[in-house]
């Protein structure tokens, strides 16, 4: 009988975040990737997926190791959670992805480390597979496609890429290490398809200089940027653009001072002593003379850009004269809170550039058609496997593919869960498992679940506080004392609380009067609060239910 190869996604397709890769031969199994995804923000405080891993722990197959394509959340983000649900296994990564993930698995309290590899370091065993990481560009640095030998054929994984032939970092695409693969013969190459219905080559990451430092130039107040953090290049012509405009450079938010020590530690950005200033050296400079490099691009609640525009930051205050540029395309989802965070700009009398002004702010890091095709040309694969792409990106790309002769056996179009199985020269539908979602808590990475339990906790050890507020939607104000119930405490206490929290949530709303367009924030806002006032003065952590009632 043939020999066999699986592939079974357990995320990234067709869905784009949380990609997480299964390539299984006989007993033992490879791992692709450790992504997270985002779930819908309505689901109060748990906002993360992770892939369902219920195969991995019940297959009996033994994982031989894990690679890691890049240091994107979709693609590394889950280890947090999903290591300490498997057994040991050796994990590689490219060096800034294993610096990003270690960091990660650092604050999360998880023993196990990623092991860096150069991409001179040749080809890995994992097992019965043998790995070779090989430098693409993308948007953020080190990112790697992989080549995947195995006994049945070799695979070509090109997790996001785009063929930036100038790039800014001057970190080129291996392309004669693409060759040679091909040369080995590819069975199949999985490609990212999520431009797959953009016309053309996706534009390289210098044209964004030239934009950045013209806006510099106009603006007379202060020059704020938002952007991914983890896109090195961007921070590094943002800062050029300063030191040309003599603006010093302050980052403001924690995961670019994150990503921002971490790329320094690693060589990948230098700032000269004094170039760099910190939230609480501001008051000494000119608006005139800062650039601020602000987490926050996808209007997220609690994000530095957010508080800053919301009146709530204490050291920055947007003024009229001020420019932010929104190098970032909204990630789909976000477009709400987006919209609301642009509308507060506006009302500052702040510029706001973003992607519905101008293109020129930001490239996207995926490639378009032409780099698809490009791909397919280089590796010369038998079969293609459109991934990390919603359905349509997946059609998109298998029409693309079929333009350049790829017959329709011969394209595989499926879905999280699917098992396609490999022969030396063919492939089928195997088995299909049923995957659920699995919603994790951000902070504390427990399952949704326990979050039950963590509730019961609480309430049997410090009680509850109900507080019901009717709340003016036109001003964001109390429309009445709002409503307190607290079970749980002694007389006094209950009588203490009620008196106080009153005050307190009364002051809290009056430095916001304005229209309520974000209603999860106002009662995020309340139940906090209301919690620190408690545990400040009765030194408890009761369960706090705000009932928000907007009239
Ligand atoms: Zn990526």
């Amino acid at each position: 009988m043939d020999e066999k190869i699986s592939i079974i996604p357990l995320g990234g397709t067709p869905d784009v975040t949380k990609n997480m890769y299964v390539y299984e031969y006989k007993n033992e199994i490879l791992l692709v990737d450790c992504g997270l995804g985002f779930a819908d923000p309505s689901l109060l405080g748990v906002e993360l997926l992770i892939p369902d891993i219920s195969y991995l722990k019940t297959s009996g197959k033994k994982i031989a190791g894990m690679a890691i394509t890049h240091g994107h959340e979709d693609h590394m983000g889950g280890l947090p959670y999903i290591l300490p649900e498997l057994p040991d296994f050796p994990i590689y990564a490219t060096p800034l992805t294993a610096e990003f993930a270690n960091e990660k698995l650092k604050e999360f309290g998880v023993s196990k480390r990623v092991q860096k590899v150069n991409f001179d370091g040749g080809e890995i065993k994992i097992g019965n597979f043998s790995i070779t990481f090989i430098r693409i560009t993308h948007s953020v640095p080190d990112t790697s496609n992989i080549f995947i030998k195995t006994p049945v054929g070799n695979f070509f994984h090109a997790s996001d890429f785009k063929f930036d032939f100038s790039p800014y970092d001057g970190r080129k695409t291996e392309v004669e290490k693409i060759t040679k693969a091909s040369n080995e013969g590819i069975l199949c190459l999985l490609s990212d398809s999520l431009r797959a219905e953009t016309v053309g080559k996706t534009p390289s990451e210098s044209k964004i200089s030239h934009a950045l430092e013209s806006e510099m130039e106009k603006c007379t107040g202060k020059f704020l940027v938002t952007t991914y953090s983890s896109n090195i290049a961007r921070l590094n012509q943002i800062i050029n653009a300063a030191r040309k405009f003599n603006r010093k450079v302050c980052f403001v938010g924690r995961s670019v001072i994150k990503n921002k020590t971490i790329a320094e530690n690693l060589g990948y950005m230098k700032i000269e002593k004094g170039m760099e200033v910190f939230v609480d050296e501001l008051k000494r400079y000119k608006d005139s003379n800062l650039v601020l490099i602000v987490a926050g691009s996808q209007g997220q609640e609690n994000s530095a850009l957010y508080r800053m525009v919301n009146d709530d930051f204490k050291e920055i205050k947007i003024t009229s004269k001020d420019t932010i540029v929104f190098s970032s395309d909204p990630i789909p989802g976000n477009e709400i809170s987006i919209n609301a965070l642009l509308d507060s700009i506006a009302k500052k009398g702040a510029k706001a550039v973003h992607s519905d002004v101008s293109p020129d702010f930001h490239v996207s890091g995926h490639g378009a058609t032409e780099d698809l095709i490009l791909m397919m040309n280089l590796t010369h694969p038998k079969k293609v496997f459109p991934i990390g792409g919603n359905y349509r990106h997946l059609i998109a790309y298998k029409n693309l593919a079929k333009k350049q002769g790829f017959s329709d056996k011969d394209i595989i179009v499926t879905e999280n869960g699917q098992e396609v199985i490999f022969t030396k020269d063919d492939s089928y539908f195997g088995k299909k498992l049923s995957l659920k979602n699995v919603y994790v808590d951000e902070i504390s990475g427990e399952e949704v679940e326990s979050f039950v339990i963590r509730d019961r906790q609480r309430l049997a050890k410090d009680g509850v506080v109900i507080v019901m507020c009717e709340i003016d939607s036109t001003n964001g104000q109390l429309l009445e004392n709002p409503n307190i119930i607290v079970r749980g405490m002694s007389p006094q206490e209950i009588k203490d609380v009620s008196r106080h929290l009153i005050k307190e949530i009364r002051n809290t709303l009056s430095k916001k009067k304005q229209k309520v367009s974000d209603w999860w924030y106002v009662r995020k806002s309340i139940g906090q609060v209301c919690e620190k006032y408690i545990f400040r003065n009765l030194r408890k952590r009761p369960l706090v239910l705000p009932v928000v009632i907007e009239v």
